[in-house]
């Protein structure tokens, strides 16, 4: 197999180019049209002589992640799956909104957190995935959406598979491409990151020029009930990780979100919200309730309605903003802590790091 040209980033491109005796202007024309016109062959490439074409195609190949399948669910949910190379495979989701459509990309093949009540982590984890197999997941699902939605601005999630903090380079790499204006040109306001809150790899993201919105997985009001969900809590405790978070740069009346995973009779009672109020009193803070999506693995229950509403009213009263996950494509297994290698592929991942 060829390498990819698909993955590469400016540098990447002017140092192969430069090597095939070009002008480093060249590189940037490949750059625009690998990443913000995305033509799928080489050949598309038409303001290139042929020449040079041919010459980039006997060296290079031009490929997104192979589609595997593709399931819609009953709200318009699309859960595509991907097979890679190596065997592994990875899901994605693209979910239409009224006023916006959304894709929930992958930077793993599993998860190597082993959080409780995601399925992703239940099933084990196989590998970090490369910058090109994380911006291909956008590529594909912005050529698949219908042309209904083509008005429609794009939002990023990277909260699909894995940790994308855990692997920071390739997931770095990919987010430069995606907000570039000459690349994707996903507004960094319309993309938002994910984050258990790994917290090197947290402060390297701060140094980057152009940063994604943050949201923090905490799921829990104190250590000792965190440490219970998310194993990861050893290593990088909430309070370390809430004040990491609230050094992150965001514009002036920007927040950072937390994401609160309820889990019936586990994290949801009025006294977990006080708590979960008073720890993040006045943070730039604003509180993103995820009623449990279930699946056959997962040893939780969903919270009752009323129970949402209770630990809703808490934080509102309490003046910290807050919204509730509405679950898209759980029929499909789409939604979030739903995504999950296949079994056969589970039973042969490797143990976690
Ligand atoms: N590893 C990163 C990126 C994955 S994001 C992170 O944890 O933030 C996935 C989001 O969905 C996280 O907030 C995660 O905690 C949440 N989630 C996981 N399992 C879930 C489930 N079964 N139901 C609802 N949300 C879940």
């Amino acid at each position: 197999m060829l390498p990819n040209l698909f993955g590469l980033d400016l540098p990447g491109l002017s140092r192969e180019l430069a090597r095939l005796d070009e002008p480093p202007y060249r590189a940037r024309q490949v750059y625009v049209w690998l990443y913000k016109k995305r033509v799928r062959s080489i050949d598309e490439m038409t303001d290139l002589a042929k020449p040079l074409r041919a010459r980039l195609a006997a060296e290079f190949e031009l490929r997104w992640p192979e589609p595997a399948d593709r399931q819609l669910s009953y709200d318009g949910t699309v859960k595509h799956l991907f097979r890679l190379d190596d065997g592994a495979s990875i899901e994605s989701v693209y979910i239409p909104e009224e006023k916006r459509r959304t894709i929930c990309i992958s930077t793993q093949a599993g998860c190597p957190l082993e959080c409780a009540f995601c399925l992703t982590g239940i099933r084990g984890y196989r590998r970090n995935l490369k910058t090109w197999e994380i911006l291909g997941q956008v590529a594909a699902l912005m050529a698949d959406a219908p042309a209904r939605t083509h008005g429609l601005a794009w939002n990023v999630v990277v909260m699909g598979m894995g940790e994308p903090l855990l692997n920071c380079d390739a997931t770095l790499a990919a987010l430069r491409v995606l907000m570039d204006p000459e690349g994707f040109a996903v507004s960094p306001k319309k993309l938002t990151l994910s984050t258990v809150g790994i917290l090197p790899a947290l402060e390297k993201l701060m140094q980057e020029p152009v940063r994604p919105n943050l949201a923090i997985s905490l799921h829990a009001p104190n250590a000792a009930l965190r440490r219970t969900l998310m194993p990861i809590e050893e290593k990088y405790p909430l309070e370390a990780v809430i004040a990491a978070a609230q050094r992150y740069p965001i514009p002036r009346g920007g927040l950072v979100t937390y994401e609160y995973v309820l889990l019936r009779d586990v994290n949801d009672s009025e006294e977990h919200a006080r708590q979960l109020a008073r720890l993040l009193k006045g943070s730039r803070a604003k509180v993103n309730l995820i009623p449990l999506n279930p699946a056959p693995e997962i040893p939780f229950r969903a919270p009752t309605p009323e129970a949402v509403d209770a630990f809703y009213a808490v934080l509102a009263a309490a003046q910290i903003t807050v919204s509730v996950r509405r679950p898209r494509g759980q029929d499909i297994l789409a939604a979030c802590g739903q995504l999950h290698l296949k079994r056969a592929e589970a039973s042969a991942a490797s143990p976690a790091p």
